[in-house]
């Protein structure tokens, strides 16, 4: 198993709705567990040139999850749920009913064409350390350090949005549950 951090973004249409529903498809793509989930938190949408007080507002959420998936089939995956919500890729950076980006995946460092991981901008977003934070206190940003310095530094301008976390049950981040061998020979998941 391994640990990923999903980061989840939409400014369109019921947005709240939007994240609820993606955070579920994700828990239950084969291949995955629901391990810690944020609240919502809402900002102003960033554009290539900035950000943009004109463009309806972000909703932005983490969750946490430990997967048998790869990194690039999880993306992929990712992407098929970003379909499913009606996501067209046209404008970079552009509004979207949800965008769904892959933050950090153990504590891997990954560079092909179609994926960067750590996500290159992660660190420098409070719309993701924020609600990151708020699933897993003790976050590391893999190559960069805790998360809560990392948001101290770049300064929290996002807004609690007043609503449960995104899993129904509450975020309880340990270790990922790797299958192991006792020495009795018996298998279980650490704990
Ligand atoms: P965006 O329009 O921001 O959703 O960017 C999507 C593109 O970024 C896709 O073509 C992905 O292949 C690429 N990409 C690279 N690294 C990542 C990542 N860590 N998470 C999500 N998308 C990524």
């Amino acid at each position: 198993m391994s640990r990923a951090v999903v980061a989840l973004g939409a400014n369109l249409g019921d947005r709240g709705s939007t994240l609820r529903a993606a955070a579920e498809a994700i828990a239950a793509l084969p291949g995955v567990r629901p391990v810690a989930s944020s609240r919502e938190v809402e900002s102003v949408a960033v554009t290539l040139d900035g950000p943009d007080t004109s463009k309806p507002r972000y909703r932005n959420a983490v969750v946490v999850i430990d997967t048998e998936l790869g990194p690039q089939e999880l993306l992929d995956a990712l992407h098929g749920i970003e379909d499913d919500h009606g996501r067209t890729r046209q404008e970079r950076w552009g509004d979207r009913t949800l965008d769904l980006d892959l933050v950090a995946y153990d504590d891997r460092s990954i560079d092909t064409a179609t994926l960067t991981v750590p996500h290159p901008r992660a660190g420098e977003r409070a719309f993701v350390l924020a609600p990151w934070l708020d699933a897993d206190p003790d976050a590391v940003l893999p190559g960069a350090g805790p998360v809560a310095d990392l948001l101290a530094a770049v300064g929290d301008d996002t807004e609690r949005v007043d609503e449960p976390r995104l899993f129904d049950e509450p975020a309880r981040v340990g270790p990922s549950s790797t299958p192991t061998t006792a020495p009795d020979g018996r298998t279980g998941a650490a704990s």
